[in-house]
């Protein structure tokens, strides 16, 4: 055995670049998988269902592959990684496994903002970066001037790209030629005692956590007995084998391999990001490990049914342990009920954990508006506030709060030069600061490129930013955003009353300069949701003891379909069914009766 024989690599690029596709192509091309029909695309990695609806990649999948080069045969090691905002944090962890990256860039698009990110986070890790032009096959493919702007965006040279078409096989062989020749092989030996790094784990219902490792030295068999340098736990080696793309048992796994073990690890939170593994008894240096995921926003999760809750918090945790950067909180509600709070590396990862919960768990649930983490300073400690409800109802003198700080993002937009008036505007209305911009094309010519970095609070962010963003640039800005710490900021909690008693569920903290629109936005929203009552109900929104917007529903009418406007039939007949349905179930909301369905709208409405 030697390491000369393998090559570990990843392949990273902005979202629809063609990553998966590519992955796809790699592994035909190496009789790891049978060809399929052109045009037909599944992507194998893509594992989820959620992922091959949504066409993106959510956890990074991994692969081995054998390839004969040389007269020897090598085994090459594919770790795809998601190409979303949200999931930056799994694309470091794959790449710590690789020596190399295939930096894949479209044809049509150019460089766009998270080929940016996810270069520099490659370069960051050392690794050999192979530049390829995908889509070549497009007749909207500009290869000179993609090429171009690699050169300047990048600093690469135009000679060491490779043109390719992921989705017909045109210069794939180039790429898994350049793997072998570029991409230099792992280094390490069987001479040292064993060292494996852990770069993941999945769940398995029989046999537990399954921890996906790269071995660095030494060698890991089955029947070992390993120790982790993190938890200090020991563990018996139940099963080893490599991801061809599924299981497949091996008897030993070598130096520079990657591959899966499982050990009798009951939580997944013994396997440790970023730990390493080394055989009882010995004793070797740990590898740098990582930042731990950090939560971004916060989101309450409770069943439609309150008698559900056993069952969705069962779901929720199991769907938990196969996404290792959810955090998972009891949260109780007097509108709701028991339910959880539950914190994301962003909306998308919100949204995949939800339709995941749906999907793969039947769940019925409602989720509460995102809360991004707040931090309120009093005089000598810090509070981090992550649900509305624990925010500081009146923020003066009485209160003892110094000051409150909300998180900032280092963001960057990459936008045709035409869209570039229309992004200023956005970026201002989100309350943006620090606003530079430059072009990336280098002599600018029509629908040049330009990219703007500016610092946006995340709050701005995790409600309709990023819609906002593709619907001005006719979808062709691109957006990419860093963690840029916390600023002081004027904000305040919105409370809703309905009967004048607050509704704890619907509370929203908001920056002050928005009160008056958010407040008069959610009064005409609830009373046209609520269905009247036998009396008059005043809908009212207040900051403090400050009433800032009032709504009245008016006493009830028989006929409910009567309020709905010009509603189709179909609609109507809806209404009527959810009244019927809501009877049974009422949640009691400030002495008002709502049906369990219109609470679900009010929720679900953005
Ligand atoms: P990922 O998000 O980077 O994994 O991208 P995918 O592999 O899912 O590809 C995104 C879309 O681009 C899919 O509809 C692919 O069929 C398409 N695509 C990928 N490569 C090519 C290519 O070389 N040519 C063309 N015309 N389409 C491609
Ligand atoms: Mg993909």
């Amino acid at each position: 055995f030697t390491c000369d024989l393998i090559r570990n690599f990843s392949i990273i690029a902005h979202i629809d670049h063609g990553k998966s596709t590519l992955a796809d192509r790699l592994l035909e091309l190496t009789g790891t998988i049978q060809k399929k029909a052109v045009g037909r695309n599944e992507q194998v990695l893509d594992k989820l269902k959620v992922e091959r609806e949504r066409g993106i990649t959510v956890k990074a999948q991994t692969a081995s592959m054998f390839y004969a080069f040389c007269g020897k045969q090598h085994v090459l090691n594919l770790i795809d990684t998601p190409g979303h905002v949200d999931f930056s944090w799994e694309v470091s962890r794959s790449l710590a496994a690789c020596q190399g990256a295939l930096l894949l860039v479209d044809a049509s698009q150019g460089v766009q903002a998270q080929t940016i990110s996810v270069f520099h986070i490659a370069q960051e890790r050392g690794l050999k970066i192979i530049p390829v032009l995908n889509k070549i096959d497009l007749p909207a493919a500009q290869p000179e001037r993609i090429t171009a702007q690699m050169q300047s965006t990048f600093g690469i040279d135009p000679e060491d790209i490779i043109s390719i078409s992921a989705k017909t096989g045109q210069g794939v062989s180039q790429v898994l030629q350049a793997i072998m020749d570029r991409i230099p092989p792992p280094r390490g030996t069987t001479e040292r005692p064993l060292k494996a790094f852990l770069f993941d784990s999945l769940y398995d219902r029989y046999r537990g956590v399954i921890s996906l490792v790269a071995i660095q030295d030494g060698v890991l068999k089955k029947g070992d007995r390993i120790a982790s340098c993190h938890t200090r736990k020991k563990y018996e080696v139940t099963e080893v084998g490599i991801m061809h793309p599924e299981e497949m048992p091996v008897t030993s796994l070598f130096p520079g391999q990657v591959g899966y073990i499982a050990c009798n690890m009951k939580e997944s939170s013994e396997a440790h990001i970023g730990d390493t593994l080394h055989l009882a008894g010995a004793t070797v240096d740990t590898m740098p490990g990582f930042q731990p995921a950090k939560a971004m926003v916060y989101a309450g999760i409770f069943p439609i049914d309150s008698s559900d809750f056993p069952k969705l918090e069962e779901a929720i945790k199991r769907l938990a342990l196969t996404d290792r950067s959810v955090t998972v909180q009891r949260e109780s509600s007097t509108a709701l009920g028991q339910g959880c709070r539950l914190g994301f590396l962003g909306t998308l990862h919100m949204d995949v954990f939800r339709q995941r919960l749906e999907d793969e768990h039947d769940a019925n649930i409602i989720v509460t508006a995102p809360t991004v983490p707040y931090k309120i300073v009093y005089k000598d400690s810090e509070v981090c506030v992550s649900n509305p409800t624990e925010f500081p109802d009146a923020i003066d003198v009485s209160s003892k709060v110094k000051e409150v700080q909300e998180p900032v993002v280092r963001a960057s937009i990459i936008v045709p030069e035409e869209y570039f008036g229309e992004m200023m505007d956005l970026c201002f209305t989100h309350r943006a600061v620090d606003l530079e911009h430059r072009y990336l094309d280098a002599g600018t010519g029509s629908s040049s490129r330009i990219m703007l970095n500016c610092i946006l609070p995340l709050s701005e962010i995790v409600t309709d930013f990023f819609d906002q963003l593709k619907s001005r640039s006719s979808g062709f800005a691109s957006f990419d955003y860093e963690d840029a710490g916390y600023k002081t900021s004027n904000l305040a909690k919105i409370v809703f009353l309905l009967n004048g008693k607050p509704v704890d569920a619907l509370a929203l903290i908001i920056h002050r300069s928005k009160e008056d629109e958010i407040g008069r936005l959610w009064v005409k929203k609830l009373v046209k949701v609520i269905p009247r009552q036998q009396f008059e109900v005043p809908i009212q929104a207040a900051v403090g003891k400050k009433i800032i917007a009032r709504e009245t529903l008016k006493a009830y009418r028989a006929d409910v379909t009567a309020g709905l406007y010009g509603g189709h039939v179909e609609r109507k007949m809806k209404q009527l069914e959810i009244q019927k349905e809501g009877k049974k179930r009422l949640k009691r909301m400030g002495n008002v009766d709502i049906p369990q369905d219109a609470f679900f709208e009010i929720m679900s409405s953005k």
